[in-house]
């Protein structure tokens, strides 16, 4: 592999700031978290968003990188690759090619000073659900659910700096690098119900920024405020990110206290206005876990109908709580929703598609995903950790996960 193939623009022309507002590589790098989180400082430690872009974390990745090494902290993007499947630092190096190119060519070197090219922030965790995979850290309705599941073991700490973006002074400092910026992350919490951000699209509509801008947001799609009609046709485009894990009651199961019914309005709404909106893709994300292993063709199906919004959806395996992956499954279980699983991916083989490329991400996302379903390794320990959590949040929600997934009841 030539030494520009180890290269990641990101090292170069992005802030990445996590629920707690840390600065971290990217949203990609979360392997070996606990180990970067103590190489890192919150904005909430600091003096200023620069004062974070100079800690040795980010030397230290780029110096492997400019060496034609893969740098560990990076391993979730190179693992992807060996894959097959595209991962965050090609997009991201084919996005930002002008960057990526004057870091190949030496422009750009180790010293270079990182511009404000990409912004993505996790603003916290101000939302308006619970969902049964989130941290509290992106949620504060899960504190109380945490605090019962993991009684001596939780601790609010690592929930005190998640109001770091209430601080003006972060705003005004990244308003003074507003020039440089091309693209915006926004993720919560839910974005769109954060009002710092909607002043900060407001100032950068005010500086004639906004044309130069993509905003990208990830949202849980309950909410669309009358502001969107308002400021987003001044941006270059919107892009979306919804977060949606299965059609109906499957979505409600998981993303509590979520009423179906809101979430197919606004998806009507979207695909109906989208190009008054201004948005330029509405792709939904799906995050595969042992509640949903089976969503996958109904929420194809279901997609189907829209005009504008993806029929495809990105899927990621979770990781994080493991005891609600895949893998807590039995395995008898997760088989059952292999067959339709390969009905889907000769159906995407054979369908047009918006691009090749994402074509072939999303077979390749099923593959990974039929290949964790036969996963033979069945931990006990893990199912029973399962169990504890789904009971739990079942008692405290009035739901049952035997209606989700019948043949449970056999093993509980
Ligand atoms: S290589 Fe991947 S994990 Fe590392 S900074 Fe780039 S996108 Fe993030």
């Amino acid at each position: 592999m030539k030494k520009e193939n180890k290269l990641c623009s990101l090292l170069w022309n992005h802030l990445y700031l996590n629920n707690e507002g840390y600065a971290l590589p990217c949203c990609a790098a979360y392997e070996h978290i606990e180990e970067m989180l103590k190489q890192s400082k919150s904005i909430t430690e600091v003096s200023s968003i620069e004062e974070l872009l100079k800690l040795d974390l980010f030397k230290d990745i780029r110096q492997t990188m400019l060496d034609g090494k893969e740098h560990t902290f990076c391993s979730s993007c190179y693992d992807k690759e060996e894959k097959g499947i595209q991962s965050y630092r090609q997009e991201s190096n084919e996005l930002f090619h002008e960057t990526y190119e004057k870091i190949v060519t030496g422009e750009l070197n180790l010293d270079s000073a990182v511009s404000y090219e990409y912004v993505d922030l996790r603003l916290g965790n101000q939302c308006n659900l619970a969902c049964r995979m989130c941290p509290p850290n992106s949620s504060s309705n899960l504190i109380k659910d945490y605090q019962a599941l993991e009684s001596q073991n939780f601790s609010l700490d690592f929930t005190k700096n998640t109001s770091w973006h209430k601080d003006p002074n972060f705003w005004q400092e990244l308003l003074s690098r507003s020039h440089e910026i091309k693209k915006i992350y926004l993720a919560g919490g839910e974005p769109l119900l954060i009002n710092e951000t909607w002043d900060f699209l407001g100032e950068l509509i005010k500086r004639d920024h906004a044309k130069n801008i993509t905003i990208y947001y990830s949202t849980n799609l309950t909410t669309l405020p009358e502001k969107a009609a308002k400021f987003w046709p001044s941006f270059k485009t919107v892009q979306l990110s919804l977060s949606i894990d299965g059609f109906g009651d499957v979505h409600e199961y998981i993303r509590h206290p979520i009423a179906w019914k809101k979430i197919e309005a606004n998806l009507h709404k979207l695909d109906k206005d989208f190009l008054d909106l201004n948005i330029e893709s509405a792709v939904v994300y799906s995050t595969i876990q042992a509640y949903n292993f089976d969503a996958i063709p109904e929420l194809v199906q279901y997609l189907n109908q829209f005009t504008n919004i993806d029929s495809y959806p990105v899927i990621s395996l979770l990781t994080a709580p493991n005891q609600l992956s895949i893998e807590a499954l039995p395995l008898d279980i997760r088989k059952r929703a292999i067959a339709p699983l390969k009905a889907l991916l000769f159906q995407a083989k054979t369908s047009e598609y918006k691009s090749e490329k994402w074509k072939s991400n999303f077979i390749h996302e099923v593959l990974n995903l039929i290949s964790s379903l036969s996963n033979e390794n069945f931990n006990k320990d893990l199912f029973e950790e399962f169990k504890r959590y789904t009971l739990h949040f079942d008692k405290t929600r009035s739901q049952d996960i035997f209606k989700r997934i019948p043949e449970l009841k056999n093993y509980f």
